[in-house]
């Protein structure tokens, strides 16, 4: 049974003491974890980390307004969206998707936690510096708490869980110069929004190769933590993608959004007005 010691012990190894974090995970990964996900957030709070989580939304999209359609934007415009929810997003309530998974799911539930109100790629967050960082997302700019993390000489941890689940490679796409997707939803207000989102992550695994000299890993319980240094970690991706751009395609031959990502991302300038 994993406790909050466990959880304490193996974030000081990883070397995590007062320090920003942004957090993926698995808490199956753990194998039994006496109190379930509030321990493991609880251990990290205990040593002083602010805890980044995404909290995703995927259900609120809407098709895009008049003139908008985009070209090379990673989306068949004519399928239908289906499953869509018809409320409006807002970062009081604790709705998240489902496949986010239990931690974030948890955190979300703590009352002094700060979200941030990106309909589709919220974060969440508790600890020091949780307003800091994540008031720095904006719409459009959907990975500046990534890069405040960064700055402020954080990490990115991956607990059980691979680079697939790394967000921040989308940062790195955007620093090698692909332009994000872009997509459409109902504001706080009700009011129409653009809003960028990241592509396809299924080819992410592609790029362990690049982190692997400045990767460290801790065991707690049967989690394998990977912990990178975010700034390195960032730059590392960049190079990589910059120099091989085809790096990140997830290889199936169906997929909508690898081709138009390591083509630049979305033509910004077309089909406006
Ligand atoms: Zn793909």
């Amino acid at each position: 049974m994993i406790t909050i010691e466990d959880v304490t012990t193996g974030a000081h190894y990883a070397g995590l003491v007062d320090l920003p974090i942004v957090v993926h995970s698995s808490l199956r990964s753990f194998g039994c974890v006496e109190g379930g996900a509030d321990t493991v957030i609880d251990g990290l709070l205990e040593l002083g980390c602010t805890v980044v989580v995404p909290t995703f939304t995927y259900d609120f999209r809407l098709q895009p307004p008049c003139g908008q359609r985009l070209a090379r934007n990673g989306w068949r415009y004519d399928d239908t969206l289906l499953g869509m929810r018809s409320d409006v997003f807002s970062p009081a309530r604790n709705y998240i998707s489902p496949e986010m998974g239990v931690i974030p799911s948890a955190l979300l539930r703590r009352p002094n936690r700060t979200r941030s109100s990106h309909p589709a790629n919220s974060m969440a967050a508790l600890g020091p510096l949780a307003n800091e960082i994540i008031d720095t997302q904006t719409y459009l700019d959907v990975y500046g708490p990534f890069q405040k993390v960064a700055e402020l000489g954080g990490k990115f941890v991956l607990m059980g869980v691979g680079l697939t689940s790394l967000t921040a490679i989308h940062l790195a796409e955007k620093l090698s110069g692909r332009e994000l997707f872009r997509r459409w939803a109902k504001g706080t207000t009700g009011e129409l929004i653009e809003i960028a989102v990241g592509s396809c992550s299924g080819g992410f695994d592609s790029l362990n190769d690049s982190i692997e000299p400045i990767e460290s890993t801790v065991i707690v319980g049967d989690s394998c933590w990977r912990v990178l240094p975010a700034e390195l970690a960032l730059c590392r991706f960049t190079d990589a993608i910059s120099r091989e751009p085809a790096i990140t395609h997830c290889k199936s031959p169906k997929c909508q959004r690898c081709p138009d990502a390591i083509a630049g991302g979305p033509i910004l300038a077309e089909a406006r007005g």
